[in-house]
């Protein structure tokens, strides 16, 4: 069912665990299903697993659902964090606390698979160091496909890293990936762009994206676009560009009407007047430098972002880890 994107020769691998990590906020109607699908795949792969549920301030019964489960099978583990900190910092608790030389990063909403898990370990036992699952096909409304499509393209195209397109977070990382995004404490996190700069053997693998199982979509539109502007902030300059070059274009245009205007004035003595050009004229050079303020402001923003040093995340508890991790 799966065609395969290959990068480098892989090469065979030694020790085997697994750790799965799933960001959960107000998952309570897919969590039992989710769990007992997770197991029936991790039974089949014999290897020592854990699944690492970090809760990302869920106001349902999400928690106490995580903890039943928890209470019977001591595979679980549970990262509750203070409040909501969103699905990218979600996932970063629960890279920061896995343990297992492979990771598997899966949402859970069942749109992505566990049932595909097994391809990844598949590949990773080939060699590579990152299986990404790559979306052929999208079961949501036509404007956020559109979205999608237009934003991964356009990243593509101003990002200074190769980021391959349609993959999301899906994916399974070697322990050697792990550690190095550990390692790289930035505060915005678009960790499928970090994923892919880091390097190392890569592997893509298509499949189709379920419908959400159940409950409303979490991501709403303010989050996405906050996504999606970590994303290009993080990954391009061309922003910054692009207000040098509008700065450049405006002033080459007003040093051409000036000469034009200078030359008219000359040749047939007839004075420009006329107070929409001039309007015209100040609106767009105001509109040009608040839109480069803008951008500055983006980064900048994400400069001090960096700057003040917060942690990442708070953890108000942790369930199910036998000794002292991290
Ligand atoms: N999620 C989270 N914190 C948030 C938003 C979402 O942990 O602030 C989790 C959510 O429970 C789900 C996953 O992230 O497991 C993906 O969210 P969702 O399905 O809403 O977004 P999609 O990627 O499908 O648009
Ligand atoms: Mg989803």
């Amino acid at each position: 069912m799966q065609t395969m994107k290959e990068t480098k020769t892989p090469m065979p691998k030694k020790r085997e665990s697994l750790s799965v990590i799933i960001p959960i906020y107000n998952e309570e109607e897919t969590i039992p299903l989710l769990y007992e699908r997770l197991a029936a795949v991790l039974k089949n792969l014999a290897l020592a697993s854990e699944i690492v549920f970090v809760n990302d301030g869920s106001r349902d019964r999400s928690l106490a659902l995580l903890k039943e489960l928890a209470s019977k099978d001591k595979r679980l583990r549970i990262i509750d964090l203070a409040r909501n900190f969103g699905h990218q910092i979600a996932i970063s608790a629960g890279i920061d606390h896995a343990s297992g030389n492979a990771v598997v990063l899966m949402d859970g909403d069942l749109q992505d698979p566990p049932e595909m898990i097994a391809t990844f370990i598949k590949k990773w036992k080939e060699g590579f160091e990152v299986v990404y699952a790559v979306r052929k096909k999208r079961k949501e409304n036509l404007l956020k496909r559109s979205g999608y499509v237009i934003f991964y393209r356009l990243l593509r195209k101003i990002s200074s890293v190769e980021i391959p397109l349609d993959s999301g977070d899906f994916s399974l990382m070697d322990r050697r990936i792990v550690d190095t995004l550990r390692a790289m404490p930035e505060r915005n996190r678009f960790i499928r762009g970090i994923r892919s700069w880091v390097g190392f053997r890569q592997c893509g693998i298509e499949y189709e994206r379920d419908r959400r199982y159940a409950g409303e979509v979490k991501y709403t539109f303010a989050k996405l676009l906050r996504l999606a502007t970590d994303g290009i902030f993080a990954f391009s300059y061309l922003p910054l560009r692009v207000a040098t070059y509008l700065g450049l274009t405006v002033a080459a245009t007003s040093f051409l009407l000036a000469v034009f205007y200078f030359i008219e004035k000359i040749v047939s003595g007839i004075d420009t007047k006329g107070w929409a050009s001039t309007m015209i004229i100040i609106l767009f050079l105001g509109g040009v430098q608040l839109l480069t303020i803008g951008i500055m402001g983006e980064y900048v923003g994400r400069i001090y972002d960096e700057v003040k040093q917060r942690p990442l995340y708070i953890v108000n508890e942790k369930i199910g880890w036998r000794k002292q991790t991290v």
